[in-house]
């Protein structure tokens, strides 16, 4: 729905341009002027959270594709581990040793769903701020 005004800027200064597309992450319109992210099927609007969300992605690929050429070896998919792998992270679905996964209480990444046990990585527990915020 990129109907309406952008949502963006100050709190006292509210920008009033026609938005051009609606922020993927908090759904929220946003114009040209406001917009951290927009080519192609992406679009992300300028508020640090989403740009963080946004940056973040880019990093967690580079860190999927590493752990699965090492899981590819038989290896666990921490960088220097010589353990062999055993089980999946929840979050990544990349495969680890046991002194490389923990049960966590994590937060939430959509509202409305609760906290739950999740058996993880140590990057994806890194990851949870960022994910967890509305
Ligand atoms: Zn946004
Ligand atoms: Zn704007
Ligand atoms: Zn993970
Ligand atoms: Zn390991």
């Amino acid at each position: 729905m990129a109907a309406g005004r952008c949502e963006l800027g100050g709190r006292f200064r509210r920008c009033s341009r026609p938005p051009a597309d609606t922020c993927q992450y908090c759904a929220r319109p946003f114009c040209g002027d406001h917009a951290y992210v927009l080519e192609g099927y992406e679009a992300v609007c300028a508020r640090p959270p989403c740009a963080a969300r946004h940056d973040d992605l880019q990093v967690h690929h580079g860190y999927v594709r590493g752990v699965r050429l090492r899981n590819r070896e038989g290896r666990c998919g921490v960088d220097g581990c010589a353990n062999a792998h055993g089980f999946d992270c929840e979050k990544c679905g990349g495969r680890f040793c046991l002194g490389h996964l923990a049960d966590r209480l994590y937060p939430a990444t959509s509202p409305g769903e609760p906290d739950a046990m999740a058996c993880v990585c140590a990057h994806c527990w890194g990851r949870r701020a960022i994910w967890s915020r509305a």
